[in-house]
Parts: structure tokens; sequence; C-alpha cells
């Protein structure tokens, strides 16, 4: 007898268990069937009906097996084409948040370019009413203006009026001392009884000479004052007037200037508000694909729980069928505390695989791995699950090291393999049975790099696989599990250690 059991009584005893756990179910479905069997497997007398039983149980066992297989492949068919959709779902939540950021930034830039419109528009504004008031004040200016002319232009005419009757009492003395002769004046003098009445007679007509001369004089210098007012005016008149004409045109330009700026602010408000609806369509779309991707998720945990379930149904064939703790014929297995002491010598002396340089440890398992530089990425225990989020075992402690990736995976210990297949949590999955109830397993393996198949008897350092990326995973490691009766327990509590 060998430390571990053969492969065919593995399997054998594997089958059963599986059958006892779907008839176990069964018998759950369709009790009144399931009461018939149970009395025929109470039945304890008799050789050939114990074989007929043994012949009948053993097909019932490959189905039952066949069954339990074809669900869990379903169930992991299932989970894979979820966590498709849920990757799909989660590049389309990146891409809406995207879109969602991304109408954000144009909003609040359309806002900034709406805000800097509304204060040139207010500053247009102030220079329009400025310019306004400018206007008014020069039309008043303009109405003054116009009634001082006015009233200049009606005393122009007075005057020249009072010049005209001036000048026209002038010319009829003239005319008259004229018709009366160039004597009469001389005459005039001539008859002057004495000297006194002739010096009083030419001071006279001096005076008279005089006065008509000032007259004239005067009115002409107010005429001529008059005039330089009225033509002073009028170029006060012409120069406001182009002031108004300026400033009217200048309105003009800040009404259209106005009004494109109006335009453009309302514009940019409609855009705005076209942003908006826009932003809170794709945020309802971005909520509707959060519902979806948190319903794949809680699928996806479901899943994952059944799955559990039904490896942890499948330990406990192990544990039934399998070697076990209290197998007799069996070299000890069990780790001795924590001060792991280590042997000398190999496992076998005639094992091809170790070269004597292996630290062999008090269990008799080595390391899993011959790289340098490996250290535990996540110890086992609880933790939070990478893609679930959720608090959970794990179940196994994580090797890397830096260049990891492809590096060949070793058996710690002579054994039997148990299972060799890829699943979905563990990648390419490898479980070999070292006997006396403890076993090892090794996980995410590279995809075409497993070396070993179910019922390979395998020796202490043989090459299994090679590290990789396979199952839930996010980066090269090697996930090793020691189970004791299919229950998993922490490898580096006395079976293996660090090395160096
Ligand atoms: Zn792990």
């Amino acid at each position: 007898m060998t430390a571990t059991m053969s492969a065919s009584k593995l399997r054998r005893c594997l089958l059963k268990a599986l059958a006892l756990f779907v008839a176990l179910v069964c018998c759950l479905s369709f009790p009144a069937a399931a009461t018939g069997e149970d009395s025929t497997e109470q039945a304890d007398e008799g050789t050939s009906q114990q074989e007929k039983e043994q012949t009948t149980e053993e097909n019932t066992t490959d189905e039952a097996y066949q069954e339990l297989e074809s669900q869990y492949e379903k169930l992991e068919q299932e989970m894979e084409k979820n966590q498709e959709k849920l990757d799909k779902v989660q590049e389309s939540l990146d891409e809406q948040e995207k879109v969602v950021d991304g109408l954000g930034n144009q909003i609040s830039s359309t806002q900034n370019e709406v805000d800097l419109l509304t204060i040139r528009y207010q500053a247009l504004l102030n220079e329009q009413s400025n310019t306004e008031s400018q206007i008014e004040l020069i039309t008043k200016q303009l109405g003054s203006l116009s009634s001082q002319i006015e009233q200049t232009g009606a005393a122009i005419t007075e005057k020249q009026e009072q010049l005209e009757v001036t000048y026209e009492l002038l010319k009829q003395r003239i005319r008259a001392m004229y018709m009366a002769g160039s004597g009469s004046t001389l005459e005039f003098l001539l008859t002057s009884e004495d000297f006194s009445t002739l010096l009083t007679r030419t001071e006279l007509l001096v005076r008279v000479a005089q006065h008509d001369n000032d007259l004239m004089a005067t009115l002409q210098d107010e005429v001529s004052e008059l005039e330089q007012l009225e033509t002073t005016l009028t170029d006060s008149v012409t120069a406001q007037e182009t002031k108004k004409t300026d400033l009217s045109s200048k309105t003009q330009s800040l009404e259209s200037s106005k009004s494109k700026i109006q335009a453009t602010s309302d514009e940019l408000k409609q855009k705005r508000e076209e942003l908006k609806t826009e932003m809170e369509k794709e945020k309802q779309e971005l909520n509707a694909l959060d519902k979806e991707s948190d319903e794949y998720k809680a699928l996806i945990s479901k899943q994952e729980d059944e799955l559990i379930a039904l490896s942890a149904q499948m330990e406990e064939f192990i544990k039934n069928s399998g070697s076990s703790t209290t197998d007799k014929d069996e070299e000890t297995t069990e780790p001795d505390g924590e001060e792991t002491t280590e042997k000398d010598e190999p496992d076998s002396k005639d094992n091809p695989y170790l070269d004597g340089t292996e630290t062999v440890f008090s269990s008799g398992m080595i390391f899993p791995l011959k790289c340098s530089g490996v250290y535990i990425s996540s110890p086992y225990g609880m933790r939070t699950h990478p893609i679930t989020g959720e608090y959970k075992l794990h179940t196994g402690t994580d090797f890397c090291a830096a260049g990891i990736d492809g590096k060949t995976v070793y058996a710690v210990k002579d054994g039997e393999v148990i299972y060799a297949a890829k699943h979905k949590a563990y990648g390419n999955f490898v479980i070999i049975d070292h006997g006396k109830g403890i076993s090892s397993c090794y996980a995410h393996m590279q995809d075409g790099s497993m070396r070993v198949s179910v019922g390979d008897k395998v020796q202490q350092g043989q090459p299994i696989g090679k590290v990789g990326d396979t199952g839930y995973s996010t980066a090269p490691h090697l996930h090793f599990e020691i189970r004791v009766d299919g229950s998993t327990v922490n490898p580096m509590s006395g079976y293996i250690k660090l090395p160096g």
C-alpha cells in the first residue's frame, strides 16, 4: 500500500459520494421513489444481493457524477457570460461618465461666456445711457443758442432800422440846405447883427454836423458788434450740431453691438439649456447602467456562492473517499507546530526530480517554487474579494515575485493527482493528494502549461505547471492551498516556509 490510494479506488469512492449527494437531493425531491431505495440499501444479507446492489449503485453513481459535472459546467458557462456582460456594462459606464463630465465642462464654459457677455452688455448699456444724456444736454444747448441767435437777429434789425431813420433825417437836412442854395449858410452867418451872434450861429452849425456824424458812427459800431455775435453763435451751433451727429452715430453703433451681444447671449443660453437636457438624459442612462452593473454583480456573487457550495460538496466527497488523517498505514504529514525543523535528506534518494539543494520541511514538503525573491502577496485568511468586493475567506496563500510569470510550479511532496482542470475562480488548477488526508492545491497556472492529469502519481519536486494569471486573478501569482480532509488550512502554519 502506497501513501496514497489507487486512482480507480479514489474515483470510485468519489463517484459513490457524489451519487449519495445526488440521491439525497433526489430523496428530497421524490420522497416516494427514494423510500424503496433506502430499504434496499439497508438490506445487509446475501452476497449475490450485495453484488447486484453494487452494480446498480455504480451505474447510479456514474450518472449522478455526470449530472453534477454538467451542472457545474453550465454554472461556470453562465458565470462567464455574466462576467462578459458585466465587463460590457462597465465599459459603457466608463464611457457614459466621460460624456457626462464633458457635458458638465461644456455647460460651465458656456455659462462663463454668458457671464462675460452679460458684463459687456451692462457696460454697453451704461455707455449708451451716458451718450443719450450727452445728446439731451447738447439739444438743450442748441435750443438756447438758437433763441440767442433769434434775439441777436432782432436786435440787428432794430439797429439797422434806427440807422436808416437817422440817415434819412441827415439826407433830408442836407437836401434842404442844398435847395436853399450855397449862399444860405453864408447868408445865415452874414445876416448876424453883431459878432457875438455870428460866433453863436457858426458854433450851432458845427454842432449840428458833429451830432449827425456821431450818431451815424455809433449806430454802425452797434450793427457790426451784433453781426460778430451772430457769427459766433452760428459757429457754435455748427460745432454742437456736429457733436450731436457724432453722438447719434455712436448711439446707433452701440445699439447694434447691444443687439449682437443679446443675440449671442440668447444663443448661448439656449445651448446651455440643450446641454443641460442632454446631460440629464445621459445621467439617467448612467443610473440605469449602474443599476444593471449592480444586478450583474449580485448575480455573479450569488453564482459564486453556488459554485463554492458545489466545491464544498466535492471536498466532502474527497474527505469521505480519499485518504484521511485516520489512515494508519501512512507516514505522518501533519505539521509539528510553529517550530518547523528541517530535514537534511530529501524524501527519496531515487527521486530524479531532486538535486539535493531543496529544503525539506518537517512536514515532508518542499517549497512549490524555485525562483528567487518570492514574497506573500496575499496571506491565508479573511479578505475583501477583488471582483465582488465581498469579505470572504482567502482559501490559500498567494506567492509573487518579480518575473514570476511562467516560472515552473513543483509538487511539494509525492502524491496522486486528484484534480487537474480549468476552474472558473482558480483558473488552471491541480490538486495532489499526499495521503493521510493532506492535499496541496496550485491555482491560476498558465493555459496549456499543466503537465499532469488526474490519476498521475507524482514525485516531490516534479514540475506540474507554470505560474500564470488564469481565473479570478489580477496579476500572475501562485495561489497555493493546503487542505486537511478537504478543508483549507494556513499553508504557512508548519507546512512550508518562504525560502531564504
Ligand atoms: Zn489566492
